[in-house]
Parts: structure tokens; sequence; C-alpha cells
């Protein structure tokens, strides 16, 4: 089959022909119908090597949606031929993190996090799931529409869940209305209350924001910001957006860095954060917060907007994405 493998650190990934995968015991065999292209993809192919601890070449891909072909021993037959989101992360099921249901946190992970952070991923004909619980039954819905839930919705659901009683009732500010944050905007409008702030430089951007359900919007966090704010997420992550939302934050507000923008501050009691600060980095989600997105997916409630490329486009579609040259999220279906 073929596979967009990482050969080398600090390059470009390329097409390659590999083995199919078959399943082992508790293993499933999913035939990949949709898999997301995200920022993060660009971010492991431009490190140096030693800096992640991943065995290469490896498959990318971390955003997975397709139907199950083939089970392992142990697993319920009655997975063939669904349509499933893949959970992600890597976990192990038993620890004491996944055992309270923070898979996100699992203790085993290792720094290779998941698909196609370490582990093969879903950029590819094929993929070996090595669990039916990393599996979301999805029947009835479009693979398209579904990839993205399984990173960019499932991610921003998770840090608003987490800020959840801070958001109610008051303003939050989206510095970033991307793959991530557009989704964002959508999961607060129908799962809270809160007034909405979204900060983008592109227009087109703050345009859609405010079709989801924006009510203020600005380019910049100064112009968009009057009074002080109880949650900031921060889809950006960069040196600039962290200090811009630091500014407007309320005493006991929430500074919520979910983008990986390389950005840093130094945090401190009686400095530049007002009292009772929060800072908070949140980690992808766990499969309960997955289950969420596709439940408010499946009702119409968020709907991720996306490109659809070819799979033999991926290569020229990354780098498209390396350009900031698209709009929503890249989605790549079989050729
Ligand atoms: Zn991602
Ligand atoms: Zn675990």
């Amino acid at each position: 089959m073929r596979a967009v493998q990482l050969t080398a650190w600090q390059s470009e990934p390329e097409l390659r022909e590999v083995p199919v995968p078959r399943p082992g015991p508790g293993e499933l065999l999913l035939r990949v119908d949709a898999a997301g292209l995200c920022h993060s993809d660009l971010h492991v192919m431009s490190c140096p090597p030693g800096t992640l601890p991943y065995d290469l070449p490896m498959t990318l891909g971390h955003e997975i949606a397709g139907t199950v072909v083939e089970v392992g021993d142990g697993v319920d037959g009655s997975w063939l031929d669904r349509l499933a989101v893949v959970h992600g992360v890597w976990s192990c099921g038993t620890c004491h993190s996944c055992r309270r249901g923070h898979e996100n946190h699992c203790l085993h992970l290792d720094g290779r996090v998941g698909f196609g952070l370490g582990r093969p991923g879903g950029l590819a004909e094929y993929v070996l799931v090595p669990a039916a619980r990393q599996l979301v039954a999805a029947d009835g819905m479009v693979a398209t529409e579904l990839a993205p839930l399984a990173d960019a919705a499932l991610t921003a659901y998770h840090a608003i869940r987490l800020h959840r009683e801070a958001i109610e009732g008051g303003t939050v500010v989206v510095i970033g209305a991307g793959g991530l944050g557009h989704l964002a905007v959508q999961i607060l409008k129908q799962t809270t209350d809160a007034h909405i702030v979204v900060v983008d430089t592109r227009p087109a951007a703050l345009e859609a924001a405010r079709e989801h359900g924006a009510h203020t919007t600005g380019t910049t966090v100064a112009e968009a910001v009057d009074a002080p704010v109880d949650v900031v997420l921060d889809f950006v992550g960069a040196d600039s957006t962290l200090a811009a939302g630091a500014e407007v934050l309320a005493p006991g507000g929430r500074l919520v860095m979910v983008g990986g923008g390389g950005g840093s501050m130094t945090v401190a009691k009686g400095r530049d954060l007002p009292l009772g600060w929060h800072v908070n980095a949140p980690f992808w989600g766990p499969r309960q917060d997955l289950e969420a997105v596709v439940e408010l997916a499946r009702g119409g409630q968020i709907v991720a907007d996306i490109e659809v490329v070819r799979f033999s486009d991926t290569l020229d579609a990354y780098r498209r994405l390396r350009e900031g040259d698209v709009r929503g999220r890249i989605v790549v279906v079989p050729d």
C-alpha cells in the first residue's frame, strides 16, 4: 500500500510503498477513508534529529476516519464494515490515568504519543489500530467531516471543557480562528453561554467566526477586547499572543495555551499576570471528549470547514499548509 512517510528529520515526507499490516490479537485493520493534515505534522518534520523519540521512517497522520475491514483474535466481529473515527492517543488503557478516563495523560506514552506521532499514522491506504477502545463508531456519518474531529475538534473541546466553569457566564477570547480555533468558536456557541471574542489577522477567518457565533471580532487582542476577560484560548501560542492574552486577563482569569507556536512566558506571583492567575497547556483530549464531539457533529452543531484533497496530492497540500495557503482543515481521501 502507499503511505506518506517521514524518512529523515528536517525534510519533506515521501510517498512510499509499504506492506499492508495484519491485525494481531486485539487489533483492528481500518481502510482509511479520510485523514486530516495538521500543523503539528509540520512541526514534527522540522525537528532536528534527537528531538523526538520516533523511529523513522514513520507514516504521518493523526486525524483518521475509516472503515474496519479486518479484526484480530478476540475483537468483537460486529466492528467489521463499520465507519469509525480513531482516538489517536496510543494509550495503554490500564494505567492510573487511563483508568480515570484521562487517556491523553497515559503514563506509558513514552514520548511516542499516537498515530503519526511516533506510531504508524493514517496517511496510508490502511492503518492498524491497537484496540477497539480507540474507535468511536460513527455509522452513517461522512468520513471527510469526521477526520478533523480526531484532533482539531477534540483538542478544542477538551480545552473548553477543562475551563467550562470559568467560561460559563463570562467572556472568552479565542486567538487564532484556523483549523482548531474555528471549531472552538462553534463549540463555545453550542455548549456555553459565554460572550465570544475572536482575534485573527485574516479578515476571512473573522467573517467565518462571526457566522459561527462570535459576538466580537478584531485583528488584535487590544482592538477586540475592551474589558478584562475570564478565559483566553490561545490557538497560536506565540510569544506575542501569550503576552497579548495575559494583558487582558481578569483577576482569577485563565490563560490556556493550546497552539504550539513555540512561545513562552514567565509565570510568577506578583509579576505580569493578574491576581489568582491560572496558566494551562492542555494536551489533545481523552476518548470521552471525542465521543462528545462526534455527537455534536452528528447533530449538525459543529461542522469542520474542510478542503478535500486526493492522496496523491498530499505532499503538495503539506507545502500549502506550511505557506498558510489554506482555509479550514485539509482532509486527504483515497485517489
Ligand atoms: Zn494535530
Ligand atoms: Zn495508560
